[in-house]
């Protein structure tokens, strides 16, 4: 019997993807070929990337003057590539968490960095409030999802300065007005696909505005001149990140999938809050609908790895806590059934 995946990532994929990608890795479209031995000039191929490009933008309702890419690297490739083709002389980081501080690491490597706001104080338990953007900054970024700690900015917010989001693990969990943003990246491994690409959605009129040399596969202009072929990409993840999109699609689309993930967040949270074995961790208004971390409450902390055991026992896996939180973390991404919650 398939487990109950709870991985944070690599992550629980759709069935629908997994099935589809493993028909074209036996044989491709027809071709008698396999997925991975196909040339990625192949027209078979261009028509897999046109498409899955086009329903990126489809289903997220990007507006025109934006690029949509697929790069290799990860999502701690743009932490290097925002602020390389970003940043001229100051740039606003909140840091909210693992990731935002190693996004603001790389882009100190390039000018200077304002930390306008951090809740490292207590853990990164919850999400910065009322902090100011400096205005003569060349972008201001964010984390919306702290795969790690559990808290989510799941507002589109308003900035004077292009916005810049790391959307890693909760990119199509629910509608994004994406014109508030000049720049979203992310890796593919946590909602969309296996690892091994990113994608990246990029407000072309902010390219090409900083003084310095960038080398050709970090500059964005290359892969939106050369619509992510410049080089090879990663082919097999881009296919299966198209098979999502159908499945997104098919499903009814952002709107739908975001009343699914609040259902299926809500089970789990309303749980926690009720059972007084349980606490959540991330302060209420801001908990991560992916990603729902939790402990025992002191007087039965020694439960905790019976729990764990518990839990295993009944097929679910990847539902320990990262280590800088402790007790549990149940990552509850698009593909996660109802059932396993
Ligand atoms: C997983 C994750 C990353 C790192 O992604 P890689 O593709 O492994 O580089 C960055 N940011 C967030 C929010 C993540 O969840």
């Amino acid at each position: 019997m398939k487990k109950h995946n709870f991985n944070a990532g690599p992550s629980i994929l759709p069935e629908f993807t997994i099935e589809n990608t493993a028909n074209a890795i036996r044989n491709f479209n027809g071709t008698n070929l396999s997925l991975m031995e196909i040339s990625h000039r192949s027209k078979e191929f261009q028509a897999v990337i046109d498409e899955a490009e086009a329903l990126f933008k489809e289903i997220l309702d990007i507006p025109a003057g934006y690029s949509v890419l697929f790069l290799g690297g990860g999502a701690s490739m743009q932490f290097c590539m925002v602020p390389y083709n970003l940043l001229e002389k100051k740039a606003a980081y909140l840091n909210t968490g693992t990731w935002a501080n190693k996004a603001q690491k790389e882009a100190k490597l390039f000018g200077e960095v304002v930390e306008v706001a951090s809740s490292k104080d207590a853990n990164y338990s919850y999400i910065p409030k009322n902090y100011e953007i400096p205005s003569d900054a060349d972008y201001f970024h964010i984390t919306t999802n702290n795969t790690i700690f559990g808290t989510e900015i799941r507002k589109d917010i308003d900035s004077p300065v292009p916005l810049v989001a790391d959307m890693s693990s909760d990119i199509f969990s629910r509608p994004v007005d994406v014109s508030k943003y000049g720049l979203i990246y992310g890796g593919a491994q946590k909602n969309l696909a296996p690892a091994g690409v990113a994608f990246v959605i990029v407000k072309e009129e902010l390219l090409g505005k900083v003084s310095r040399a960038i080398p050709t596969m970090l500059d964005y202009r290359t892969h939106v001149a050369n619509g992510s072929m410049f080089n090879t990409p990663p082919c097999v993840p881009i296919f299966a990140a198209l098979q999502t999109l159908k499945w997104l699609k098919q499903l009814g689309g952002l709107r739908k999938m975001e009343q699914i993930n609040l259902e299926k967040a809500a089970l789990l949270y309303d749980e926690i809050d009720r059972n007084r074995l349980f606490k959540g961790t991330a302060a209420i208004e801001d908990r991560s609908i992916m990603n729902v971390c939790f402990v025992m409450n002191d007087e039965y902390k020694e439960l905790e790895p019976k729990f764990l055991e518990y839990a295993v026992s009944q097929g679910m896996v990847g539902i320990k806590g990262h280590r800088s939180v402790g007790g549990f973390r149940a990552s509850i991404y698009n593909a996660m059934p109802k059932e396993s919650v």
